[in-house]
């Protein structure tokens, strides 16, 4: 793998602020997802990926055909459709999806960071130089210190650094720019897809699964090196409007019905010992009301999230708010409440179960590596959930990256440098499916 050039295409990527902006009108939400858009658009063609596009939308996609063992080099019966220029691709076989958002998030500031490359690291808390009260402490980052001797890259302390999910953009880049080096590497064919405002839950709004025209998905969106997130939270959302009845204070008595106070008594039915966010872990999940949106007393309105890795569980979650409701209602004669539940999205362990391959060979990509692979869970969701629930099984994998939305984040590019390996064997795996 060329590591400099990876760096340096992390490194330039970063410049661009992509930051997502969840007030604006349009989509993309940020002109800046726009330009970095245009810029890969130029290097894919400049790669040789012929039909690579940026649609209106922002999406950046682009084909690269597969090339079977033994294509090259050249002979007669059996002409190589390497080049994006024309050439057929000779698969019948499966066609892989790469898939990385160009988007930051609006958490934390993505506008002129200034990255801090920390070559041999060697070892110990990293203080941030732009604001020194901002400290990467290894009691805070189980694995840092596994990391010494290896590169690692920071932000100066005012921004983040980006790499959710320019290092998966870099790696996926890096990818194919290797691949169209290496004619004698075999491999599927890949379609590469970016997307954009995936950091405010719109990763997928603006793309199909046809477009992709893929078997399988794969992001390139996780956390550290060799990890394969294959489930993630179910989701609905559940929105409770509570109507009261307003009058002047002064003539209230026996007339008013409060809907301040009909809310607060709803939220204190709602369990928060257990089945909340504060004391929940690992697979539990939770009942989370999160924002109230503008009222007073004639009526006011709360958004509560149901997340479960059991899908199922959801329906549980959401007759603990109709009870909850209907208590209060008991309690406030004349209040009115109702509770709606909107669908979000499903774990995606469960489409997965479709496409046994999809996990199966991310593992045997890291076998031939040497390298053992680690099942992971989300607890929130990806791109890959709404995908995989639309029809295309898409696991997430590892890009080297750590804290993501915040200050503290870093990126390690000796993982990053191992998920570009990953990619190319994972491309040779499924390549041999073709064969078989
Ligand atoms: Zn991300």
């Amino acid at each position: 793998m060329n590591r400099d050039r990876l760096l340096e295409r992390f490194l330039r990527y970063v410049q661009i602020d992509t930051t997502a902006r969840s007030d604006a009108e349009g989509y993309p939400s940020s002109p800046g997802q726009l330009e970095f858009g245009r810029l890969l658009l130029g290097e894919l063609q400049a790669l040789g990926l012929a039909d690579a596009s940026q649609n209106e939308h922002g999406i950046v996609l682009a084909t690269l055909p597969g090339r079977k063992k033994g294509t090259v080099p050249l002979c007669a019966q059996h002409p190589p459709g390497r080049s994006g220029k024309g050439g057929q691709s000779p698969f019948s076989g499966p066609t892989v999806a790469l898939c990385s958002h160009l988007d930051t998030s609006p958490e934390t500031s993505g506008a002129g960071i200034r990255p801090q490359i920390i070559e041999n690291y060697p070892g110990g808390d990293l203080v941030l130089p732009g604001d020194t009260s901002r400290v990467i402490r290894v009691a805070d980052n189980p694995g840092l210190e596994s990391l010494v001797g290896r590169t690692l890259i920071t932000s100066d302390g005012t921004t983040l650094l980006g790499a959710d999910d320019k290092a998966g953009v870099a790696i996926i880049m890096e990818t194919v720019a290797w691949l169209m080096e290496h004619p004698e590497a075999a491999h599927c064919p890949l379609r590469i897809c970016f997307t954009c405002d995936e950091e405010i839950g719109h990763g997928v709004d603006k793309l199909n699964v046809e477009q992709i025209g893929a078997t399988v998905c794969y992001t390139l969106d996780g956390h550290a090196s060799g990890e394969i997130d294959v489930e993630t939270f179910s989701a609905d959302q559940a929105v409770v409007t509570f109507h009261g009845v307003n009058i002047h204070p002064a003539i209230a008595k026996g007339r008013m019905v409060n809907a301040v106070r009909v809310m607060s008594d709803f939220v204190t039915r709602l369990p928060h010992n257990t089945l909340s966010p504060e004391t929940a872990d690992g697979r539990q999940g939770f009942l989370h009301p999160y924002e109230v949106t503008a009222g007073g007393v004639a009526e006011m309105k709360l958004k509560i999230l149901l997340r479960d890795f059991d899908a199922a569980k959801l329906e549980e979650r959401a007759e603990i708010a109709r009870q909850a409701a209907a208590a209060t209602m008991r309690e406030f004669p004349g209040a009115k409440i109702d509770v709606v539940i909107e669908r979000q999205y499903r774990n995606m362990a469960e489409g997965l179960v479709a496409e046994p391959r999809a996990v199966a060979y991310a593992e045997e990509a890291l076998r031939r590596l040497g390298r053992t692979g680690k099942r992971t869970i989300v607890r929130g969701g990806t791109d890959g959930s709404r995908l995989t629930e639309l029809g295309l099984p898409t696991p997430n994998l590892s890009c080297g990256d750590h804290n993501p939305h915040s200050p503290l984040e870093w990126a390690c590019l000796d993982e990053m440098v191992e998920s570009v390996e990953w990619l190319v064997a994972l491309a040779e795996v499924w390549g041999e499916d073709d064969e078989k």
